[in-house]
């Protein structure tokens, strides 16, 4: 007994001198000494991942929401205002998207930018947000390079030494993003004409349906509520039963269980789930921005062409 209680006092104190030093390693690594970049702030993941495809290596780039998390009605921590307060520029979808965002800026110094501007909107038609903007205008790859152009502007705006950087690594993201926008439309083409619907939980689809020539049906608008209504579910119903849709979709931020109702009443498959508002860790299916969308835009094609899952 007393041989253990010394050998687990010796554990103890090896185990506390490790922590030790790597509170030092952390402190040294982690801190300001040894990286002096501008930090850059994003509201969400696919943002940061666009951004730091743009920043290269002259800036640090983080976001305020993790991975997996539900951004529209997301509840900003203490923490997350500490760190946007030290933060040398924030990065905001806007039209709608964060709604929790004008607030969450409001007593703070740092600057701010909207990588949407210059967007042209689609309107939600539905519900309580009938007129709206639809928030989701990244999921086309169009906008998306009005998004890079905005971020090279801003980028260039906090650090002017490196506008050439920012230029020349938004002009060669720019291309990428032309050729997933290519992948998709030739993914979605093969289709016949009457499978071309796009049946998801939010209605987070609108771009991407219009790149890609789908029409498209959702349960309900945006994820800010997640209720389902008996009108909205009935309403998909009766969509995927008029046109033999043979595959329907939700999304990886919320639960599928509506649209298990969907499949349960019309004998449609689920078609798997896709992504739209957070990327997934590095060693998930969508770890950046442009396997989000070829993810989607695979997942889509089989899933309507009934290859088996
Ligand atoms: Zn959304």
């Amino acid at each position: 007994m007393k041989v253990g209680f010394h050998r687990s006092s010796r554990v103890l104190a090896a185990c506390v001198l490790s922590v030790m030093v790597f509170a030092l390693t952390a402190c040294g690594g982690v801190g300001a000494s040894d990286d002096d970049r501008k930090v850059v702030l994003t509201t969400f993941t696919v943002l940061a991942d666009m951004a730091r495809n743009v920043a290269g290596e002259h800036l640090r780039v983080e976001s305020i929401t993790k991975v997996g998390a539900e951004i529209h009605g997301y509840e900003p921590t203490p923490g997350d205002i500490k760190k946007a307060a030290k933060a040398d520029l924030i990065l905001d979808n806007g039209l709608n998207l964060e709604a929790w965002f004008a607030q969450f800026v409001a007593d703070l110094e740092v600057p701010h930018a909207v990588v949407s501007e210059g967007v042209t909107p689609m309107n939600i038609s539905e519900d309580a947000y009938a007129g709206k903007p639809n928030p989701h205008a990244w999921m086309s790859p169009v906008n998306a390079q009005i998004y890079v152009d905005n971020m090279v502007r801003a980028f260039t705006d906090l650090d002017p030494d490196h506008a050439e950087a920012y230029r020349a690594n938004g002009e060669a993201y720019k291309t990428q993003l032309g050729a997933v926008r290519d992948e998709l439309v030739a993914a979605v083409s093969t289709l016949p004409a009457d499978q071309k619907a796009l049946v998801t939980c939010e209605g987070a689809f609108s771009y991407l349906a219009r790149d890609a020539g789908l029409t498209e049906k959702y349960i309900w608008p945006v994820n800010a509520e997640q209720q389902a209504t008996p009108q909205q579910i009935g309403s998909v119903i009766d969509f995927v039963r008029q046109r033999g849709v043979p595959a329907v979709f939700c999304e990886s931020t919320v639960s599928d269980a509506p649209m298990q109702r969907v499949v349960e009443a019309t004998g449609s498959r689920f078609g798997g789930t896709l992504y739209v508002d957070s990327l997934s860790e590095a060693d998930g299916p969508v770890p950046t921005y442009l396997d989000l969308i070829r993810h989607d835009a695979d997942t889509i094609a089989a899933a309507l062409a009934g290859a088996p899952k």
